[in-house]
């Protein structure tokens, strides 16, 4: 594999597990050095050990500003100033829409919306010193076409479609890129078993272009791409690695 994230220095959220391992992962493998932040510490330091040398962990709920303050200091101080966030922390509430609860939607919209926004925040200063960054926020197809039961999750990640544009606006200037990425579904811990491409194969799939769930690893990769100057020009963009899922449905 190239080394072309050598001098990267990344902070991937959510990285204890499923599809942030496979991003810290893939990015450690590229050259990079990550803080591999989550708020399961005991999964999360197992995972930092295993990415090696390069990679901490650290305690970090996405939803409060003072944690976001402490992990950037801690990545700065052992890794270097940050120029890569993968703003990839998700929380799946499911349920018809009359059922949703208020607290629900809250922890929907600070996991996907206000968590990414203090984490931008929090880099701006290192990366605007260091003359640019590339910032990822993990969105989903979900964040451009809607689906049955999943109200909260929805709504929350078209929002950060909207953080991304705005973000990608305000910030390109000063060299920050900032591109939203779009995973169709993926076989990790969020999924419930019966929709994981390792047991029977869920009605969900048969109307899938590609017909089963991504591996982490397959969306890692365009990680890797978009945190990297092999994607220069790309700000403000939404990136869909989704089995086909939004060209259109197969059942019509
Ligand atoms: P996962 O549940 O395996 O991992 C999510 C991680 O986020 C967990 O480690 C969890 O502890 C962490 N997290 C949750 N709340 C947090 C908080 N407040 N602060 C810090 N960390 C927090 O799920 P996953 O499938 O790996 O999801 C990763 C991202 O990919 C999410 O944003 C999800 O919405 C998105 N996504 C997943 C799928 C899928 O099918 N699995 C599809 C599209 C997009």
């Amino acid at each position: 594999m190239s080394l072309r994230l050598e001098g990267r220095v990344a902070i991937v959220t959510g990285a204890a597990r499923g599809l942030g391992l496979a991003i810290a992962e893939r990015l450690v493998a590229e050259g990079a050095r990550v803080l591999a932040a989550d708020i399961l510490d005991d999964e999360g330091k197992r995972a930092a050990e295993s990415l090696g040398a390069g990679a901490r962990y650290a305690h970090l709920d996405v939803r409060r500003a003072p944690e976001w303050r402490v992990a950037v200091e801690l990545c700065s101080s052992e890794l270097g100033a940050p120029n890569v966030l993968v703003n990839n922390a998700g929380v799946l509430c499911q349920g018809p829409i009359e059922e949703i609860t208020e607290e629900q939607f809250r922890l929907s919209f600070e996991v996907h919306m206000q968590g990414p926004l203090l984490g931008i925040q929090a880099v701006i200063p290192a990366m605007t010193a260091a003359g640019g960054g590339s910032i990822i926020n993990v969105s989903s197809a979900q964040g451009l076409q809607g689906m049955r039961n999943l109200t909260p999750y929805v709504a929350t990640k078209f929002g950060l479609t909207g953080l991304t544009r705005n973000a990608a606006i305000e910030l390109g200037p000063r060299g920050i890129r900032v591109n939203a990425l779009h995973p169709g579904p993926i076989d990790t811990p969020m999924r419930p078993r019966e929709k994981s491409a390792k047991s029977a194969p869920s009605p969900f799939f048969s109307v899938l272009p590609l017909r089963r769930a991504s591996r982490p690893e397959e969306i890692a990769a365009t990680v890797a791409f978009l945190a990297s100057d092999d994607s220069s020009y790309a700000t403000g963009a939404s990136f869909v690695i989704d089995g086909g899922q939004l060209a259109g449905p197969m059942n019509a």
